[in-house]
């Protein structure tokens, strides 16, 4: 009997096929697809690097993908990828490199360094506090073994931390199907630290300490700004541990002259108002920390008549999904109508929303419907978005979705 020679059979590199409108979605330099835009594919396994054809078998490009997301694939590459763990290392650098050389962190050590998509690493995020690096980890291929071992030795080398964390959010993971995870410390000794925000204005940061913790750095550059226009009595309403109200009473080289003769902050969240509290002794401030529910105390304010002269709204995302949309509209008019009414002649209303199911038209539209139930006009004296840190991608409105409005009442 002939002897066969032992082959072993060669597994064919995981591949799809897409319809139509995803390849429409992919020329449109989105880098997402949605499974119900998946034609044909060979039994691709959770997190794998797969090929990406059109019907025709034209190649296209390679994706991450996940086999429980509704986003099926995340491009990666509209070429082909022969090891992903190199890849990632190259555009961690590379998002390195764009921050460094366009200049776009000064006055602070704590930032964005990758942010998932927008640095064309889909499902990673990385901060810097000082010197310690938070991560986050939000799909499948991400998460593998190797990619993780070459986020953390790339940001070792580039950057030389003294401690790397990681931050898990347990909603994500296990919607991405991926096992559970504590947030822990993943490499060095340091976990808390403490850094420095538009050159003067300290914050503590802990990675591992309970719920959400770390700052909203996204607001970073908006903080310098609406300092500059802050005065009299200042109220920050969802204030979190601080970040406009202690902007808005310590004096740095970016905002000499905090104007305002009292800061009073507002949050539902406890822990959070505990780590605002430290934040105030840090930098050798009194304000005053009130733990409610925003709109009921908005309610009662306006009814007592009380009046400021700068007002701060920075809530949560209201709309998660595009189903919540109008509830959201009815949050942000109420919040911003109170708040219209409540201020002063000459005041200062900075209002935010960062969600990316209300547009930036929208939020337009609903702040003005406020003003005009306030019978009040309202010059905008910034109209503005994340800081230049969380890149946002021209094609992918997804990376898009702070907005900041300054306004002053004219009368
Ligand atoms: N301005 C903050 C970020 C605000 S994030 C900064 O720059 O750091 C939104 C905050 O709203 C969270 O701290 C959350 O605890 C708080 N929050 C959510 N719902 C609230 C409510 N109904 N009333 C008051 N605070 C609320």
């Amino acid at each position: 009997m002939p002897r066969k020679p032992a082959v072993s059979p060669k597994r064919a590199e995981p591949s799809i096929k897409l319809s139509a409108r995803g390849v429409a979605r992919l020329q449109g330099r989105h880098p997402w697809v949605y499974r119900s835009d998946i034609a044909e594919s060979n039994g691709v396994p959770p997190g794998a690097l797969v090929r990406v054809f059109d019907l025709r078998g034209k190649f296209l490009g390679t994706a991450l993908y996940s086999s429980s997301s509704q986003i099926a694939i995340r491009m990666i590459s509209h070429g082909s990828v022969a090891d992903l763990p190199a890849l990632v290392a190259e555009r961690i650098r590379s998002a390195i490199g764009y921050r460094k050389e366009n200049e776009l962190v000064s006055n602070t050590d704590a930032y964005r360094i990758v942010f998932s998509e927008a640095d064309f690493l889909p499902g990673l995020i990385v901060d810097c506090y000082n010197d310690v690096l938070c991560l986050q980890i939000l799909t499948q291929a991400m998460d593998a073994a190797p990619v993780r071992e070459a986020i953390l030795q790339t940001l070792r080398e580039e950057l030389q931390p003294a401690g790397i964390v990681e931050r898990v959010d347990a909603r994500i993971r296990e919607l991405e199907q991926l096992p559970p995870l504590q947030s822990r410390l993943l490499w060095g000794e340091k976990s808390s630290t403490v850094f420095t925000m538009n050159s003067g204005v300290r914050f503590h940061y802990d990675g591992l300490e309970g719920q959400k913790t770390g700052a909203f750095l996204d607001q970073r550059e908006n903080y310098a700004v609406a300092a500059q226009y802050a005065h009299g009595e200042a109220l920050d309403v969802f204030c979190y541990q601080g970040g406009f109200a202690l902007h808005f009473s310590v004096n740095s080289a970016v905002h000499p002259a905090a104007r305002c003769s009292s800061v009073t902050g507002v949050d539902s969240s406890r822990p959070a108002l505990e780590m605002a509290e430290k934040n105030a002794a840090l930098n050798e401030r009194e304000l005053e920390w009130i733990e409610g529910n925003a709109f009921d105390l908005l309610r009662e304010y306006a009814a007592a008549d009380r009046r400021y002269d700068t007002i701060v709204l920075d809530p949560p995302a209201f709309a998660k999904t595009k189903r919540d949309l109008e509830k959201a509209m009815r949050g942000y008019k109420e919040l911003n109508l109170r708040a219209m009414k409540m201020l002063r002649p000459g005041g200062i209303l900075v209002s935010c929303s960062c969600s990316y199911h209300v547009s930036a038209s929208d939020f337009f539209e609903v702040v003005a419907d406020a003003a005009r139930d306030a019978h009040k006009s309202f010059r905008v004296v910034e109209n503005r978005g994340a800081a230049k840190d969380h890149p946002m991608l021209l094609n992918v409105p997804e990376t898009s979705y702070l907005k900041c409005l300054i306004l002053t009442v004219s009368d």
